[in-house]
């Protein structure tokens, strides 16, 4: 049975998710997607457009979103499920995961991710390398994790946050949807959903 599997973008998340897939699934023919691109040759895959991927002669399709703008992985999600195209979970070797979580479809777990037990996730997570999330947590859709993002024990995050690269999550706090941490912040209190704090302690940003 002949499999095709899609890496929806083929700039700087996707060439981060291309090999990850590679070692993950062995025999499929592995192609990156790409709207805005020419289509063309990038390590090794082709880039096709959606239409060519659609055309693609194969007993079975499946997609990964590798793009890093949560709204953008929603739009190409509900494209995919239009399409009825299964999105599958890219997951590196490395990554520990404990007991008792519930990831749903889509999510990208890069090298060294740490998910610690009883955790919900929603669909079309990013976790980043060596970003991590504690126990008891509850995650939303299209949230995404940079690199080193730490997220501590009993902390609830909204749909499409996005936690910067070295952010500290306190534990026990909720982080509203569509939040932006900034890199490094370290966040002590509840953050309300569409505000972006930065520094430490956290604050909202003051746009001048
Ligand atoms: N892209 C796409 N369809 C869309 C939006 C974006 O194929 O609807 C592609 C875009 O052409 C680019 C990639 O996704 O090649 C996103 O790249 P970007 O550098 O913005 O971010 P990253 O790879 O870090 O997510």
């Amino acid at each position: 049975m002949s499999r095709l599997i899609g890496v929806y973008g083929a700039a700087g998340c996707g060439r981060g998710v291309m090999p990850l897939l590679r070692s993950q699934y062995r025999a499929p023919e592995l192609v990156f997607i790409d709207d805005g691109q020419a289509p063309g040759y990038v390590n090794g895959h082709d880039i096709l457009t959606w239409t060519d991927f659609l055309e693609r002669q194969t007993d079975q399709k499946a997609v990964s979103i590798a793009i890093a703008a949560s709204h953008i992985r929603q739009t190409l999600a509900e494209k995919c499920a239009a399409a009825n195209i299964p999105l599958i979970e890219v997951r590196a070797a490395s990554v520990v995961q404990m007991d008792e979580v519930v990831i749903e479809e889509g999510a990208c777990l890069s090298p060294f991710v740490t998910l610690s037990s009883n955790i919900r996730i929603g669909r079309c997570f990013h976790a980043n390398l060596y970003s991590y999330v504690e126990h008891d947590c509850i995650i939303g859709d299209f949230v995404t994790f940079a690199p080193g993002a730490k997220v501590n024990g009993n902390v609830t995050i909204g749909d499409h946050a996005y936690i910067g690269s070295g952010a500290i999550i306190r534990q026990g706090l909720t982080i509203g949807a569509g939040v932006i941490v900034g890199m490094g912040a370290v966040v002590t209190r509840d953050v309300p959903p569409g505000v972006t704090v930065v520094g430490n302690p956290a604050k909202p940003l003051i746009k001048d």
